[in-house]
């Protein structure tokens, strides 16, 4: 009897180190990560299909790329490519590229940068909403109650469109909150495009905002973009080509570095918490993180009323690009 519950135990053990293992295994590891700019181009089926290139990093032990398809605003993850990369810089490369959707959208974001406050994308010419979710450093636990109830108002059964911009502190101190919005991306509750909100999300509240965000006067800009990029991989989140400033603070100096690693800052002309109402076209912010209930009760109280109509809420990457071809060959190829 004895034995028996020793070799329980070690079975036990051993199941458990297994376990271990495999949690372990389950997240990738991302090294020797830089920005790297290439036109990257690929023939299959007689089609010619251009992709732009703008990282480059070991997923793992393996080589591979973060790319755009410039056409559909999507990314994905490139190992083993099969056509021709050619590394040229972001500028010459969107030159290159000027007739494509993400050519014409970075052009556009390049002349927004001069605002402190909101600056970037804040609205989109369309009929349809989009919501933005700011998941900003917080202790407090994510507000699944909000995000449960928000998608049982949509009456349809596709996925939900939401932007969820993620801060690389909300991610290391939420792992449980983090796998269920995942969870609900993969369970087709969510269709998520997921935006860098930066890797620390620096705040203070004792400072103005002119030396507060990322305006902080030590502000590694690159860290708090690649490091963030780092932190979403290894996470198994693929970052899309939009960045938002935290507290939507910038100055010209830091957008135009940040759309120098090939990003599109993106604002918010409705950021419900702060009085704003919502129209067609609009780019709504809430913060689901627990801050902010105020904005997450007024958003379902305007979807339940019918200001905002939840089943016309679209994904910011289609409305640009208006197209259901996507970058099929690669894209969310993440396990590799
Ligand atoms: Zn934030």
């Amino acid at each position: 009897m004895k034995q028996q519950t020793f070799k329980g135990s070690i079975f036990l053990i051993m199941a458990m180190i297994l376990f271990t293992v495999t949690i372990a295994q389950a997240y990738p590891k991302i090294t020797a990560y830089m920005p790297y700019y290439a036109l990257y181009t690929e023939s299959q089926q007689n089609k010619t299909t251009c992709y732009i290139i703008i990282r480059k990093f070991k997923y793992n032990s393996t080589q591979v790329y973060l790319y755009i398809h410039p056409d559909t605003l999507q990314t994905g993850i490139l190992k083993n490519p099969q056509g021709t990369i050619q590394q040229n810089s972001l500028n010459n490369i969107i030159r290159q590229c000027a007739d494509t959707q993400y050519a014409k959208l970075y052009q556009k974001a390049l002349q927004k940068s001069k605002r402190m406050f909101n600056a970037g994308i804040t609205h989109v010419d369309t009929n349809g909403m989009f919501v933005s979710f700011d998941l900003c450093p917080s202790k407090r636990p994510i507000d699944s109650d909000f995000i449960e109830k928000f998608i049982a108002l949509k009456k349809t059964s596709t996925p939900l469109p939401v932007i969820i911009c993620i801060s690389g502190k909300w991610m290391l101190t939420h792992p449980e909150d983090l796998q269920w919005l995942q969870s609900l991306a993969s369970n087709g509750k969510l269709d998520i495009t997921w935006a860098n909100h930066s890797f620390t999300h620096f705040y203070s509240r004792k400072l103005p905002v002119r030396k507060n965000f990322m305006l902080k006067e030590d502000t590694n800009v690159a860290r708090e973009v690649f490091q963030n990029e780092i932190c979403m991989l290894e996470h198994d989140i693929i970052p899309s080509v939009f960045f938002r400033f935290p507290g939507l603070v910038s100055n010209q100096k830091i957008y135009e570095k940040v759309m120098g690693y090939g990003l599109i800052p993106l604002g918010a002309d409705a950021w419900l918490a702060k009085g704003k109402k919502p129209v067609a076209g609009s780019i709504i912010l809430v913060h689901p993180n627990g801050n902010e209930k105020k904005g997450t009760s007024l958003l379902l109280q305007l979807a339940r009323c019918g200001t905002i109509n939840i089943n016309t809420i679209v994904s910011l990457t289609k409305a640009y690009t208006n197209t259901q071809q996507t970058a099929l060959i690669h894209k969310k190829q993440v396990k590799l």
